[in-house]
Parts: structure tokens; C-alpha cells; sequence
């Protein structure tokens, strides 16, 4: 927890703290629980108290008796009186969300394998879209604080745009920002989908071992956001966690890198499509085919895994064998106590792939002999990424700096 301080300058930074104690505590804060957590004088408290009350963001009416002395009266969130929506762009599937402050999922729609050549196109489908959920909710627009955009980098987060995705063809140096923007008129933002996801993670999570964690993010591609004490990684230019040309310590097939031996080029559709059809798999998609074939290639095999076929099975599994194989390595150069699995192609294959990369990951891990490594799946499902361009957008307007641009 935030210590705030009584200076009345910082006021922006001790209201921030204060409505995050507020908004984490589930069944609600008296005034003077907040002044021992925070540290703040009851006069500072009050005032930032008042404010918030004035803006429809907490209520104060209910009393809990607990104990003997006088029931207190408890700051409770007004988890709807503000809202984010986030919008997920992966390859193989196009979601968005409405995301109160509390957290909670309030509306979601999903778009498999939506057609994504002509990215103005997508833009606009991914508008209307938002526009759909904001009627379908009618939640009052002064209610939603802005639009946060989760899509696979390299991207220019300052900019708002994506500057050439690997698997994003035809998406080079696209505007999403700024079309965004004059469709919705909402504040938007742009977050590379692994950063977003692991903003999810730090928004939705509590326990102290989520304070270093690398959230493994499997989806059409491969990428690692990493929290280090507390904090995401994100790099000089919000790019950090692309992982894709790790070596998996297996020769695969030439890499666009120019070596062989990527998880990029292990997990690319068409080396795992050759893969499936040795082992007798039958797909009805080209090798080499476009976004869409490629993500119902894949979704092909998942869905003979599925239905029981033990050869699509352990195909996946020794795909996400060579994730795990990665994930040991940064776990070797960041010595994080857990590992979460997430993303779109994860929530389908996870169930059965997990101990396998649990495993894997402890095997190579090199100070096992100090503490082992938690491994498991991400509580958030396939809605991961546009989860965390929701949270995001809430984790950017509650921050001090921006705290005092909320309550203008
Ligand atoms: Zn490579």
C-alpha cells in the first residue's frame, strides 16, 4: 500500500491513494480505517472525501456494526459511475469489453476471425462495435472515460500507431488513435496487448506473489509482459516483451530472422500445419494462407484436441512445450516467482497444456534450489487483452497525475 502524504500540493497524488483504498476494498472503508492505511491527517482525508462524494464516485450511507463500540459508517465504490471500454485486436479475433471501476466485465462482444486486410475497415468495424455496446448498455457516455486500444506490437504508443505487426499484414504505420477518436469522440489509447494484459493482471489481482510475474500471452503470436516489483516493464519505447525469436533450443524451419530455431518459426501455422498433417491431422486451410485461414487452421486443430484427438493434443502441447521453454529463460534472467498463461489460443489449449509447461519451466529454472516457480493459467480467460485495454485506460485516468484532471 501507498503511503500518502498531508502536503497540500500533492493533493492529486493523496486523492489517488485514497480512492484506490477505497475502490479495493470490497465490502467498503471507513474514514479512519483510510487514515491508518494511508497515513493521512483526518482533515485531508475529509476534504478528498468530500470531493469524491461530489463526484458520484463513492457513497457513504451504510453503517456495519462489528465488535462493541458505535457502528461505523463505511466509503463504499460506485463501481458504475465510471467505465473503460477495451478493445482486443488479435489476428484471429476481434473482442471488446465494458469494464467498471471495480473491474467487473459489464458488456463483451466477440468477432472470431474477423477479416482484418484492410485495417481502415477494421477500424471502423471495431467503432461500430463500441458504439453497439455503449447503446446495448445505456450507460451515459459521460460515464466512460475513454477507449483503450490492446493490439500486438511494434507499436507507437505516444503516436497511435501500430507500425508493423508480424502478423498483421498490410498494417504498416496504421493510425488507430486518431479514427478512433473522431468516430467515438472518446479519449483513446493504444497499449501493446501483452503490456495491457499484464495491467489486467495487476488491476484484477492481490496477492503479493503478483508483485514479479511474466505473463506468458499466447495468442496468434507469441509475446511476454513482465511486472517487476510491482511495476510493468515496459521499456524506452512500450515495446518491451517481444520474445518471438527466443531460441526454443529445437531446429524448426528458416526464421524471417534468418536463424531456425525461434519460437516464431517453432510456432509459425505453417511448420505446425506440416506438423498436424504428419501425424495424420486433416486440415482444410492452405499451409501458407492468409490471417483468417491461418487462425482457422489453428482453430482446426484446437478443436480436434478437443473433441478427444490425442495426436492434435500432443501437438499443442509440444507447441506451448516450447513457450514453457522460453518462459524458463526469463524466468532465469528476471527471477519472478510466477508465471501466468494467458491470451486467446491459451484459454483454449491451456487445461491440457498447463502441467506439461509447469514442468518444463521448474526443469530449467536455474535457482530452483532457492524457490520454485508458480505456474498456472490466467483467471481473466480469452477476453485478456481487451480486459487490459480497459484497465489500461482506468489504470492512466486514476493515476496521481491524471487523479487531479478527473475531479475537475
Ligand atoms: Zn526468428
Amino acid at each position: 500500500m501507498q503511503r500518502g502524504t498531508n502536503l497540500g500540493r500533492l493533493g492529486d497524488f493523496n486523492q489517488a491513494v485514497i480512492f484506490e483504498s477505497i475502490r479495493r476494498a470490497v465490502d467498503g472503508v471507513s474514514r479512519v480505517e483510510l487514515a491508518g492505511s494511508t497515513g493521512l491527517s483526518p482533515q485531508t482525508i475529509s476534504n478528498v472525501v468530500r470531493r469524491l462524494l461530489d463526484e458520484g464516485l463513492v457513497r457513504e450511507d451504510r453503517t456495519i456494526v462489528s465488535g462493541p463500540g458505535k457502528p461505523r459508517t463505511v466509503l463504499e465504490l460506485e463501481a458504475n459511475r465510471m467505465v473503460a471500454i477495451g478493445i482486443h485486436l488479435d489476428p484471429g479475433v476481434i473482442s471488446v469489453v465494458m469494464l467498471n471501476l471495480r473491474g467487473e466485465v459489464l458488456h463483451s462482444r466477440r468477432l472470431d476471425i474477423p477479416p482484418v486486410e484492410v485495417p481502415e475497415k477494421t477500424v471502423e468495424t471495431m467503432a461500430k462495435t463500441v458504439e453497439e455496446i455503449i447503446i446495448e448498455s445505456g450507460m451515459p457516455r459521460a460515464n466512460i472515460v475513454g477507449v483503450g486500444v490492446a493490439a500486438p506490437g511494434p507499436l507507437d504508443r505516444e503516436r497511435g500507431l501500430m507500425i508493423d505487426p508480424p502478423l498483421l499484414d498490410g498494417w504498416k504505420d496504421v493510425e488507430v488513435v486518431e479514427p478512433l477518436r473522431r468516430m467515438l469522440n472518446l479519449d483513446v489509447i493504444l497499449e501493446k496487448d501483452t503490456i495491457a494484459a499484464s495491467i489486467a493482471e495487476l488491476w484484477k489481482g492481490n496477492d503479493a506473489a503478483r508483485d514479479n510475474f511474466i505473463l506468458m500471452y499466447v495468442g496468434a503470436g507469441i509475446g511476454a509482459g513482465m511486472v517487476l516489483n510491482g511495476e510493468i516493464h515496459r521499456g524506452v519505447s512500450n515495446n518491451a516483451g517481444e520474445i518471438g525469436h527466443y531460441s526454443t533450443g529445437v531446429v524448426a524451419q528458416p526464421c524471417t530472422c534468418g536463424r531456425n530455431d525461434c519460437l516464431h518459426a517453432s510456432l509459425a501455422f505453417n511448420h505446425v500445419a506440416q506438423k498436424a498433417r504428419a501425424v495424420g491431422l486433416t486440415l482444410t486451410v492452405p499451409d501458407d494462407g492468409n490471417p483468417e485461414e491461418r487462425a482457422e487452421g489453428m482453430s482446426q486443430i484446437v478443436k480436434m484436441a478437443d473433441e478427444g484427438n490425442e495426436n492434435a493434443a500432443s501437438l499443442m502441447r509440444e507447441c506451448m512445450g516450447k513457450v514453457g521453454q522460453v518462459a524458463g529463460q526469463l524466468c532465469n534472467a528476471l527471477d519472478v516467482s510466477q508465471v501466468i498463461f494467458g491470451g486467446p489460443l491459451w484459454s483454449e489449449v491451456g487445461d491440457y497444456c498447463l502441467d506439461g509447461v509447469r514442468e518444463i519451466i521448474n526443469e530449467r529454472f536455474t535457482s530452483k534450489n532457492v524457490h520454485g516457480i508458480e505456474v498456472r493459467s490466467s483467471t481473466l480467460g480469452p477476453e485478456a487483452g481487451a480486459i487490459g485495454g480497459a484497465c489500461a485506460v482506468m489504470d492512466a485516468a486514476l493515476s496521481p497525475k491524471a487523479a487531479a484532471l478527473l475531479l475537475r
